[in-house]
C-alpha cells in the first residue's frame, strides 16, 4: 500500500502531492463489481423501462421513456448509476437498442388501444449509440418491425454529441426527419455549446433542463433563462418541453410565458407500463 501511495504521488506530477486512500481502492473496487454485474444482468434481462407521461396543458400527449435497472440485491437503480459505465463498456450499444425496441413495442401496443392510440413517445439516445454508422437504418429498421408510425417517435439528444461530427449529426438527423421521426434537444443549456446545437441541427423541440425549472418562481436569473429560452425556441420555429415540473406555480409560470408542454412530477413521476396504462384509463382517456 505505501508503494503504491508513492507511485500514485509521483505519476501525478512533481508538485502535486496525491496519496492513494483506501477509499479510492474501495470505489475502484465498487466499480469492478458493477461492471461485471452490468453484464450479467444483460443476459439475465434485468432492464426495464418506465415511462413518464408529458403533458400540455390539461392533455397528455405522451411520454418518456426512462430506463432502469431491478438489480438482484440493491432493488431498482437509476440510469445515472450505470449508464456511464454502460456507456464505458460498450453495453450501450446493445441496451440502447434494446431501449428503442421495447419503445417501439410499446408505442405499436398503445396505437391499438382507442384510450392511447394518439401518444408519443420520446427515447434517449447516447452520443456513442448515436454515432454508429448504421444509427439511422437501425431505427427505420425497428420502427418497421414494430410496425409504428415514425411520427410517434421523438429521439431526445444530449449536448454532449460529439462537436467535431457535425455534419454527420446533421445527416443523420435529416434522414430520420425525412422519415417523421422527431428531434428534442435535451437538457438545454447545461451543455457548452447549446447555441452552437440550436444554430446547426434541424431540431423539432428543445427541452429546458430541470436545473432551470426547479427555482424558476424564486430566483430571478433563473426565470429569466427560461424566459429566453422560450422565446428563443418559439422564434426558431421549435416547440418547447419544461422537464421536472413539480407545481402549479411553475407550471402556472410556464404557461404565461408560452411553453405549456411539461414533464415532472405534478403530472406523474415515470411508471410501470402497467401503471402507465392504468394511468391514463383513470384520466378517462386525455
Ligand atoms: P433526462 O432525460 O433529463 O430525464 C429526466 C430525469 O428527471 C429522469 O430521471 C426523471 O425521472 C427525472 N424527473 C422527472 N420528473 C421530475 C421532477 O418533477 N423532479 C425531479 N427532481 N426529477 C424529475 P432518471 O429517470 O433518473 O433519468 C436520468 C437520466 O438518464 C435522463 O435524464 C437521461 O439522460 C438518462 N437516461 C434515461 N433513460 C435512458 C435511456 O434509455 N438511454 C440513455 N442513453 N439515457 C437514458
Ligand atoms: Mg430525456
Ligand atoms: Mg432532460
Ligand atoms: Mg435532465
Amino acid at each position: 500500500q505505501a508503494d503504491l501511495a508513492m507511485y500514485q504521488a509521483k505519476a501525478s506530477g512533481r508538485n502535486s502531492i496525491c496519496f492513494f486512500n483506501p477509499g479510492m481502492q474501495v470505489e475502484m473496487d465498487a466499480r469492478v463489481v458493477l461492471e461485471s454485474d452490468l453484464h450479467k444482468s444483460w443476459e439475465r434481462n434485468e432492464f426495464v423501462l418506465h415511462y413518464q407521461p408529458q403533458g400540455d396543458g390539461q392533455r397528455v400527449i405522451g411520454a418518456e421513456a426512462l430506463v432502469r435497472w431491478q438489480h438482484p440485491r440493491r432493488g431498482l437503480l437509476s440510469p445515472s448509476e450505470f449508464i456511464p459505465h454502460a456507456e464505458e463498456t460498450g453495453l450501450i450499444l446493445p441496451l440502447g437498442t434494446w431501449v428503442l425496441e421495447t419503445a417501439c413495442a410499446q408505442l405499436a401496443a398503445w396505437a391499438r388501444d382507442p384510450a392511447m392510440a394518439w401518444l408519443n413517445l420520446a427515447v434517449n439516445v447516447s452520443p456513442r449509440q448515436f454515432c454508429q454508422p448504421d444509427f439511422v437504418e437501425q431505427v427505420l429498421c425497428i420502427l418497421d418491425h414494430a410496425g409504428v408510425n415514425p411520427q410517434k417517435l421523438k429521439l431526445e439528444l444530449t449536448e454532449s454529441l460529439l462537436l467535431n461530427n457535425m455534419d454527420d449529426t446533421i445527416t443523420k438527423i435529416a434522414a430520420l426527419k425525412a422519415r417523421g421521426v422527431g428531434f428534442a434537444l435535451d437538457d438545454f443549456g447545461t451543455g457548452y455549446s447549446s447555441l452552437y446545437y440550436l444554430k446547426c441541427l434541424p431540431l423539432d423541440w428543445v427541452k429546458i433542463d430541470q436545473f432551470f425549472v426547479r427555482d424558476v418562481l424564486t430566483n430571478p436569473n433563473d426565470a429569466t433563462i427560461v424566459r429566453a429560452i422560450i422565446l428563443l425556441a418559439r422564434s426558431m420555429g421549435l416547440e418547447v418541453i419544461a422537464e421536472g415540473v413539480e407545481t402549479e406555480a411553475q407550471k402556472l409560470f410556464l404557461a404565461q410565458h408560452g411553453c405549456n408542454a411539461y414533464q415532472g412530477y405534478l403530472l406523474s413521476p415515470p411508471l410501470s407500463s402497467g401503471q402507465f396504462q392504468e394511468f391514463m384509463q383513470q384520466r378517462g382517456g386525455g
